[in-house]
């Protein structure tokens, strides 16, 4: 079956969608973007997404294209289309198509909007989850806005393919302190002996991840107990557990870092009820009947 992809306003087949070559986002990386997981049929979490679209778009001063409504109407048809059950939906905004110069264009011009989908079979991640993943650890290099989801990702790209090479499945990004960052697409959490888990505050140096937000409400709801503060790579090497988090992984459980293995090498018991109550804290909307958001 033939994929479709939303670009300003047309639902084209992949080989004829395409945005300008003097498009922001492919000269600059001046575009944000979004990952919202799809589930049994339903977008989760749409609202939170919405609104960490809408702040990153603030924060580098790109008109918002169009209502929360809208972006609904085309993410669920985007994924009918593709017929995604099971997968993502990809929503990218950039500062739109003009001239190539660094400074914005004046008057402004309409951001660009894409929109793709894709289907994953969840028995991989879940495969995946019964093992554990390992990671790598690579200085953080890159630079001080990661809270904003642009799509300036490089430094992001080689740190994963160095992961990949490594036979890892991410890699963590460690700052000048020795303190780790996230992971290139995931954010970083461990479990201390005491059973306490920890991640880094989402003040700087990580984007607020969405899974992040929902594992703080889930680890609420199941008593564990939890501390946002900045953790050493030392400290993660000899926790009790460790853990990513993110739209396509969910909460994947961490057994080894570098060459350390994390408690006895098997997924622990903290991540993976993380993993199992998941959903039941998470807004789902169908893809197929209409809806609205808030
Ligand atoms: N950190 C980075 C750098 C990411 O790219 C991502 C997801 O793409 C995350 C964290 C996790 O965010 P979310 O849970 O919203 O998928």
């Amino acid at each position: 079956m033939s994929r479709i992809a939303f670009v300003n306003g047309r639902y084209l087949p992949h080989a004829n969608a395409a945005v300008h070559v003097e498009d922001r986002g492919f000269q600059f990386a001046d575009a944000v973007y979004e990952v919202c997981e799809i589930r049994a049929g339903m977008i989760v979490d749409p609202t939170l997404h919405f609104e960490r679209l809408e702040r990153s778009l603030r924060e580098l001063r790109i008109a918002v294209p169009m209502s929360r409504a809208a972006f609904l109407v085309v993410m669920r048809r985007v994924a009918r289309l593709n017929r995604v059950r099971d997968g993502s939906i990809y929503i990218q905004v950039s500062r739109g198509e003009a001239r190539r110069d660094h400074v914005f264009p004046s008057p402004a011009v309409p951001p660009t909007v894409v929109m793709t989908a894709k289907s994953v079979d969840p028995r991989k991640g879940e495969a995946l989850a019964e093992t554990g993943v390992r990671v790598i650890t690579v200085p953080d290099n890159r630079w001080e806005r990661v809270d904003i989801k642009s799509v300036s990702l490089l430094p992001n790209c080689l740190a994963k393919q160095a992961a990949k090479e490594a036979g890892a499945k991410e890699a963590w990004f460690v700052d000048a302190e020795g303190f780790v960052t996230e992971g290139g697409s995931t954010n970083a959490w461990i479990v201390t002996a005491d059973g306490v888990l920890v991640t880094r505050p989402a003040e700087h140096g990580i984007l607020r991840g969405i899974t992040r937000t929902i594992a703080l409400k889930v680890a609420e709801r199941l008593g564990l107990k939890v501390e946002e503060r900045a953790f050493t790579v030392d400290e993660a090497k000899r926790a009790r557990e460790a853990f990513i988090t993110a739209a396509t992984t969910l909460v994947m459980p961490v057994v080894a870092i570098d060459e350390a293995t994390i408690g006895n090498g098997a997924p622990g018991s903290a991540a993976l009820s993380l993993r199992h109550a998941f959903h039941d804290s998470t807004e789902m909307v169908p893809i197929a009947a209409p809806t609205t958001v808030a």
